[in-house]
Formats: C-alpha cells, sequence, structure tokens
C-alpha cells in the first residue's frame, strides 16, 4: 500500500497501457519521477495538446461522451471518448505520431475495461478502427488483473514478467526481458 500511496503522491494514476505486464505496471508504481519522465511519452503528448483538445471538442459537438472515467481493479482510467453509431457503442483514442502496437493495446484494454468491442484509434493523419474477440478482451483482463495484484509488491525479482508485450514496452532496457 505504501507503494501505491507514494505513486498516487507523484502523478495520481496508472496508466491502463501498462496493465499488459504486471512488471510494467509495477515500474509505473515504483519509479522515481525522474526515471517516469525519462521513459514515458509525457513530453509528446504536451506537444499534441492543442490538436488532442480540438479533436475531443468536435467528438463532443458529435454527441460525443468525452474524457469519460472508467474504474476498474480499484483505479480510474480516462478513455478520451466513447461515440455511438448505427452499429452501437465504440471507443475512441485520439493519438499522434505513427500507429504502434502500444496505441492498439490501450484501446484494447479500454474495450476489455468498458465491455465495448469496437475502438477507433483518431491521428492526425487518419483512422483506424480496432476490434478485438472475446479470447483477446479475456486473455487482456487475465493480464491486467495479475498487474494489479503486483502493484503493490515489494522487490522488483518478485514481480513476473509477460514478455509477450517487451517489444514496445518503454521499460525493457530496465527490465531486461528476454524480447520474442
Ligand atoms: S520489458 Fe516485457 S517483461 Fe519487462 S516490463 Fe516490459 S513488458 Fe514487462
Amino acid at each position: 500500500m505504501k507503494a501505491i500511496e507514494a505513486f498516487k503522491s507523484k502523478l495520481g494514476y496508472v496508466e491502463v497501457k501498462d496493465l499488459v505486464c504486471p512488471r510494467r505496471a509495477w515500474y509505473r508504481y515504483n519509479m522515481s519521477l525522474r526515471e517516469l519522465l525519462a521513459v514515458s511519452d509525457g513530453y509528446r503528448l504536451e506537444a499534441g495538446k492543442v490538436g488532442h483538445k480540438v479533436v475531443l471538442r468536435e467528438l463532443e459537438l458529435a454527441g460525443c461522451t468525452v474524457e469519460k472515467v472508467v474504474e476498474w481493479g480499484g483505479h480510474r482510467f480516462r478513455v478520451d471518448a466513447i461515440c455511438r453509431d448505427e452499429e452501437g457503442e465504440f471507443v475512441v483514442e485520439i493519438k499522434t505520431g505513427t500507429r504502434n502496437a502500444d496505441h492498439d493495446i490501450q484501446i484494447k484494454l479500454y474495450m476489455m475495461i468498458t465491455g465495448i468491442k469496437r475502438g477507433l484509434l483518431i491521428y492526425p493523419w487518419g483512422f483506424v478502427v480496432v476490434k478485438a474477440d472475446d479470447r483477446e478482451l479475456e486473455e487482456l483482463r487475465k493480464v491486467a488483473e495479475l498487474s494489479i495484484l503486483y502493484l503493490d509488491a515489494e522487490r522488483e525479482e518478485d514481480v513476473p514478467k509477460n514478455t509477450k508485450y517487451c517489444m514496445t514496452c518503454p521499460f525493457k532496457n530496465r527490465c531486461g526481458a528476454k524480447l520474442l
């Protein structure tokens, strides 16, 4: 519990994409702010902030619920938007840069949390529709539950690795996991 409280005082939240690996989530909780900034995309997010706000405003005008806070596993996460069309609801995440695996993992985690089976990644250059079946969402749910379980582990070596997601992990140098 001590580690979680210390983390909250630093940043106040766990990033949903870190739930794909117990160790990745643990690092996010147990890093100094200096280490955290070194691996986070905070600066890039700052640069994309204006565009992000504009897109959020457009989504809101289109009837979407924006910056929706969802609770899962005792933590609060914020989805950029939840929208609806003739096929039903879909989760929206606004991104900058090129598409990468982390973006897909993040939106799928939100799909798992909300139970919504469609997602839309919005980039400055276009859209990507993301779908996930029940098996994939169930697999993510199990990993995320495990990650939360280990957030408060005292020692790094006690936390198991999940090498499936190492390739795009910002902590891979520190972790030293064997990349698949
Ligand atoms: S490098 Fe792999 S095992 Fe290590 S924290 Fe990242 S995802 Fe987990």
